[in-house]
This record gives C-alpha cells, structure tokens and sequence, in this order.
C-alpha cells in the first residue's frame, strides 16, 4: 500500500538515532552526568561569536520582509560568489559561482548529486567506514551502493576499489576526515584514486563521477591541511556543510560546487538542480544564507576536539583498547574486543557507555565514540571504560 523503502526507512531509525534516543532516556532516568553519550555527532563548541554578530547585524538592519524572503533555489547570487571566491582563494579550486548550489547541508548535496546522477540500476561506490545514509541516498536514488572495504588502518584498499569499479559505475564517494575513523586521505590515495577513475572512465566510455563529501574539511589535526578534490580529478564535485565548522548542525545549510574542469558540467549541474527540485530541497534557509555570507572562512573554536582526541585516544590505548587514531573530525574508531560489535556494544551500556556499532558504517568489528562532548565526560567515562576493559580480561 505504501512504497515498501520509504515505509521501511520511516520506521526504522538508523543505529546512530536509536542509540541516541536510548541515552535520552537514560539521561533522564539517572541524571546526564550519569550517562557517557558518545552516539552522535553533534558539535560540542558553540558557534563562534561572529555567528551571533551577524544574526544581531541581520535582524536589526534588514527588513523582515527581506531577511525572509524567498531566494533563487540555487541560492543568494551574492553568497554563491562569495563561496566560489572562498574556494578558490583558500584552495585556488577553480569553481565558478554558476557552478555553485546552496543546499541544506552536505545530506541535501549528496542526495542532489545521487539523484542527479544516477540512473536506475548504476552503482555508487562508498569507501568504508562510510557515513549510513549514503546508503539511504542511493538507494533513494534507485542507485546501488558498492561497499569497498578498507586496509585495517581504515585507509582505502586500492585493490579492492578497483575491482569495485564495474561498467555500472557511475558514482563515488569518499569523505575526509572520515566519519567514523576520523582518517584522513592523503595526497597519494588521492591521485591513485583519480588515476583508477580515469583508467575506468577510459575502458567503460562514461564519466564517473567523484564525490567529496566535506563536512569536516577544517576539522584536522597534528598540522595537516585540507586536500581540494578538484586538483586530482576533473569529474569531481564538492559536497560541504557548515554543520560542523561553525556549529550550525540544525540550521540545515552547506553547499554543493562543481568542479570547472568537468567536461559536462552544465548538464550535471543542471540535472543535480532538476533532482533537489524534484525533492522540495530549493532555497537553503534564506537567514542562513545572509549569515553565511557574512561569516564563512571562519570557524568554531575547532582545538577543543583535538584536545578531546588526546584525552580519549590516551586514554583507551592505556586501557588497552585497540584504537584507529583519529587525524581530524571527531570520532574514534575502537576495536571491539569480541567479533560482534552489537553484542559489545549492548554489553557496554551496563556502564552507561553508549558506543555506535559499527556494522552500519560498512566495517565489522568496532564502535564509534564521538568524542564532540565536554571535556568531563570523556574524564569521567573513564573509570566505565576500565571496568569493561576489566570485563574482557584486556
Ligand atoms: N556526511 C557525513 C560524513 C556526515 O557525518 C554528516 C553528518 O553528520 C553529513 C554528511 C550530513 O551533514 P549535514 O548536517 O550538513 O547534512
């Protein structure tokens, strides 16, 4: 009676929900100090105070009737400009603004892009560990999503990807900093990820197309900076989301760039159009907009995470725990100590530890810790984590 996927998708919430919703409640039985919520990635840090500057500036200088006005559904003129020119001054990316679209996050720009570029029955590709609702927009998308699975370091098995890669392919996604590992892609995976693209372009006669999907683009570490996708492959088209950078999670605004040196990029930019207007996803909140004009280049104060990282990463390793070491965002990757990464996180919430398992990110045999908390919880928890190390002889 009613579409089987949708149906499907709506009543079941994904891990990472379920998990928070289990930590709500727990919180408000035994008390939040009580619980150590580590389920999802929300940042910690407020936004910074040119956030607020400019939301008092908007609202006492611009008339409401044009603070909340309807925007062209690509987005303000104005702020595709001025993204274009972040981009190209901070990474020198090449972007031009009519390449550029103001989406409601990075979700909406992926799901722009999967249904703007996938026909019924193409493959996607997403380098595990990966992000679950890729899994929702492809499939959304009447695409099917090919999981690619990584060397233990949680870096891409280059072997592996390519064999991934069939005449159906029409789609890749990677992320870096990765959400769940927090790894980061250097400049080699990269080029070696562009040449066995090319490669496969060349021998099935089609485009594939290459996803950066860039949440946590400034969220690194120990001195790396950011990669700019457009430098290693020509097909590729950026998916940002202000989410995390500034803190603005709920507020539901980032943008989609195509790069200058796709061959086609008018029709892909036309037809990623025609998919978000055919999902309602026009005109990114139009306050956002203005606010984003006024304050992008700028973060949140981002060191609060790699201060967590340390604590927690030291931490567990002194425990005993085998963990991924995180290079940016802020999430850990641990090796759950017995084969069933659902079982161990079940056995975790006796200590209130509420760990994602990490079956759904495409790898199993870990959990997930978003360390995106106060710095107490992680000091705190620590104590919970001995006694489950404790549990597993570790
Ligand atoms: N991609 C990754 C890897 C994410 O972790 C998230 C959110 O956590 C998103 C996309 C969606 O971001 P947004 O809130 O901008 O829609």
């Amino acid at each position: 009676m009613f579409p089987e996927q949708s149906l499907a998708w709506g009543q079941s919430n994904n891990v990472i929900r379920k998990l928070a919703a289990y930590a709500a409640a727990r919180k408000a039985q035994i008390g939040a100090e009580n619980v150590f919520d580590f389920t999802i990635g929300s940042p910690s840090v407020p936004a910074p105070q040119a956030v607020t500057d400019a939301l008092v500036e908007l609202v006492t200088n611009t008339s409401p009737v044009q603070l909340h006005d309807y925007t062209p559904a690509v987005g303000l003129p104005s702020l595709r400009k001025r993204i274009a020119e972040d981009l190209n001054s901070r990474y020198n990316a090449g972007i031009s603004p009519e390449m550029v679209f103001v989406t409601c996050g990075a979700a909406a720009g992926l799901v722009g892009c999967c249904r703007g570029l996938l026909n019924r029955g193409d493959e996607a590709i997403a380098l595990a560990p990966f992000f679950p609702e890729y899994r929702v927009f492809v499939e959304g998308a009447g695409g099917e999503l090919v999981v690619c699975a990584p060397h233990a370091d949680m870096q891409p098995d280059m072997e592996n990807f390519e064999n991934s890669i069939t005449e159906k392919t029409k789609l890749v996604i990677v992320n870096s900093p990765n959400n769940p590992s927090g790894v980061i892609l250097t400049a080699d995976s990269l080029s070696t990820i562009a040449y066995i693209l090319r490669r496969a372009e060349k021998k099935y006669g089609h485009p594939i197309y290459l996803v950066a999907d860039e949440p946590y683009r400034e969220l690194l570490f120990d001195g790396s900076s950011p990669l700019c996708i457009t430098h290693f492959y020509e097909n590729s088209i950026i998916c940002y989301s202000f989410s995390k950078s500034l803190s603005l999670p709920g507020e539901r605004i980032g943008y989609l760039a195509v790069s200058d040196k796709m061959a086609d990029k008018a029709l892909v930019f036309a037809s990623i159009v025609g998919a978000l207007r055919g999902c309602g996803y026009v005109n990114a909140p139009s306050l956002m907009q203005r606010l984003i004009e006024r304050c992008i280049g700028q973060t949140s104060d981002i060191s609060a995470y790699k201060h967590n990282r340390d604590l927690l990463y030291n931490g567990l390793t002194e425990l005993g725990f085998e963990c991924v070491k995180p290079d940016g965002a802020f999430y850990l990757f641990m090796k759950s100590p017995e084969a069933d990464a659902r079982a161990f996180s079940e056995r975790a919430k006796k200590y209130e530890l509420l760990l994602v398992p990490s079956d759904d990110f495409g790898v199993k045999g870990y959990v997930r810790i978003a360390y995106c908390v106060a710095e107490s919880t992680i000091k705190n928890s620590m104590p919970a984590f001995r006694k489950l190390a404790e549990e597993y002889g570790i």
